[in-house]
């Protein structure tokens, strides 16, 4: 208790020193995406395709900035505030795939980064997405980040245009810890933005290899 509440006058006291902006509007606010800024942004229903989800559109200008300063300016409250958002969508789309009708519950893994990206952004966003999404309901999802690993450093995909090469640059990039923890799971797969699927593809091949029964994609955007 007396750590939170130090952390708590810690955290005021920075607030006054440093105050918190919308990365979109610019105005004072305790959180890098204000409200009125994330109510502007509209849920992305076109273009669906069958095994990737998405909420968000990646040209919607307030997205582009707010997930561009969530990796790259470390507003990591951003991920939280997009993903709790986002959790409408996944759950419509969940329901319709009737994932809920089993008795297992729907795993959540968030895109692994390498440790050396790791420790270069001191976070993983995909991570962060994830546990947004959880905390909208717990007693819905369970949340992995162990079972699967990047094993290769890579250039990241969004520096690569042409669609193989995507392919080629995540080919045999995460490999599992433990065979036996996939098996027979449905799986969700969390990432920040989704181009080609390149990336999600790779992470499904495996996990349907080591025995999952079902392997979805969701991003916050594409
Ligand atoms: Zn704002």
């Amino acid at each position: 208790m007396y750590y939170n509440y130090t952390m708590d006058l810690l955290k005021k006291f920075l607030n006054i020193l440093f105050p918190i902006h919308c990365v979109n509007c610019l105005q004072k606010y305790e959180t890098h995406l204000c409200n009125t800024c994330l109510e502007k942004i509209p849920f992305e229903i076109k273009n669906k395709r069958s095994d990737i989800f998405f909420a968000f559109s990646y040209k919607n200008p307030i997205v582009k900035k707010a997930i561009w300063n969530l990796k790259f300016y470390n507003k990591k409250d951003i991920a939280y505030t997009l993903s709790r958002k986002a959790f409408d969508v996944l759950l419509d789309e969940m329901q319709d795939l009737q994932l809920f009708n089993n008795l297992e519950k729907p795993v959540l893994i968030p895109v692994p980064l390498h440790t050396k990206r790791l420790k270069e952004r001191g976070f993983n966003q995909s991570e962060l997405i994830a546990f947004g999404i959880y905390s909208r309901n717990p007693s819905l999802f369970n949340i992995d980040t162990k079972h699967i690993i990047r094993n290769r450093y890579t250039i990241p995909q969004a520096k690569i245009q042409n669609k193989n090469e995507r392919i080629a640059n995540i080919s045999k990039c995460f490999s599992i810890t433990n065979k036996d923890f996939f098996k027979n799971k449905n799986i969700i797969i969390i990432d920040d933005v989704t181009t080609t699927g390149a990336t999600i593809f790779e992470l499904k091949n495996i996990l349907i290899q080591n025995g999952a029964r079902s392997v979805y994609g969701f991003t916050l955007a594409q």
